[in-house]
């Protein structure tokens, strides 16, 4: 177990069930590896998927299109790559946008301002 200056034993917690793992098990088939955080121990041992190291090599297939590439939850910053890579290819389509499309985008700029206001100097 990875330590924190001092002796104390860094707290891991899991981003699938939110408790705290005791390490994290990557497991190799075919050309692609696969990581599981670790719960527990003996008879109480249990597995959370975390999905793979890297890309979803399959289901990313199909949102190649799209401009996105999915990643497994060893990602730390995947949802905000997912977010780049959308609004990347909305703004190469941005001609071809219905006004159905332009409002959705529209109030998701409003949330997004939202998240970043206190980030901005006003
Ligand atoms: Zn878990």
């Amino acid at each position: 177990m990875p330590r924190k200056r001092g002796g104390k034993r860094e707290r891991r917690v899991c981003p699938r069930c939110g408790q705290e793992y005791y390490f994290i098990r990557f497991v190799t088939r075919g050309n692609q590896t696969y990581a599981y955080a670790v719960h527990g121990s003996g008879k109480n041992r249990r597995y959370c998927y975390l999905g793979p190291v890297g890309d979803y090599i399959y289901v990313t297939r199909t949102h190649i299109p799209d401009g996105v590439k999915l990643t497994g939850m060893m990602t730390p910053d995947r949802l905000v790559q997912y977010l780049y890579d959308i609004a990347s290819t909305i703004y190469l389509r941005r001609d071809k946008l219905s006004e159905h499309e332009k409002r959705l985008i529209s109030t998701v700029i409003d949330i997004l301002r939202g998240c970043t206001a206190s980030l901005t100097p006003s």
